[in-house]
């Protein structure tokens, strides 16, 4: 499906929903994806994508940012806090802080720099024991120790369990949201974002609906 194609439907469901349409982002995840595929969405006019990999991010993005001025790149992938400084100078925004050990190593870099990502909290609402993301029950406290820390983060990120129905995830998701005043919401993938956009989705994160399957990491 081509970007054309991804955008009229987020248009279509925010219309369905009652809502603007220029109040959802699309997030092209870029993640294991030949560089072709990358270029062909910037030379269409996509200018904010999604990596999982700071190590892949690194290697792509400087380039290709020179050359499409006022492209934005999202950390979506869970984020090792030896990697954080080096997320802080190739990341707009990170969708993945979920453990107060990588908000102490953000707030430090935060102070150090003079600025900070956007930052989205994510939220394990489907509580699965593998799964990254503050439980539902954790989310207050967490937010009163970013905010004693200085740091505002603009929103929070779920990934729903596979194989279940992910709207009342974002439904739920959106309910946290608004109980702590917090009006971001990064939700919605190839498979369901548009049920995000329903649910009040501001960024939705779509890859192989967008760039065709992925290879396999390390492949
Ligand atoms: C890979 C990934 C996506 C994109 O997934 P698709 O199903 O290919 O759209 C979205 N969000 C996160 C957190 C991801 O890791």
């Amino acid at each position: 499906m081509g970007l054309s194609e991804i955008k009229a439907r987020i248009i279509a469901a925010a219309q369905a929903a009652g809502r603007d349409p220029a109040s959802v982002q699309l997030i092209a995840v870029s993640k294991l994806q030949p560089e072709a595929q990358v270029r062909a969405a910037l030379t269409e006019g996509q200018r904010l994508f999604g990596e999982n990999y700071v190590q892949e991010a690194g290697a792509k993005w400087p380039a290709l940012r020179a050359e499409f001025p006022g492209t934005q790149v999202h950390m979506i992938g869970p984020l090792q806090s030896n990697k954080a400084r080096l997320a802080f100078s190739l990341f707009e925004a990170i969708h993945t802080l979920d453990r107060p050990s990588l908000a102490d190593k953000i707030a430090h870099l935060a102070q150090e720099m003079g600025h900070c990502p956007q930052l989205f909290v994510q939220v394990n609402t489907g509580r699965e024991p593998q799964k990254a993301g503050l439980l539902p029950e954790d989310l207050a406290p967490f937010l009163a120790r970013l905010r004693a820390q200085d740091l505002r983060p603009e929103g929070l990120m779920c990934i729903p369990p596979e194989g279940e129905d992910s709207r009342p995830h974002f439904r739920a998701l959106a309910a946290l949201a608004r109980d702590h005043g917090l009006p971001g919401l990064s939700m919605g993938m190839s498979g369901d974002f548009e049920a995000a956009i329903a649910e009040g989705a501001t960024y939705v994160r779509v890859g192989s609906a967008l760039f065709g399957a992925r290879p396999p990491k390390g492949g």
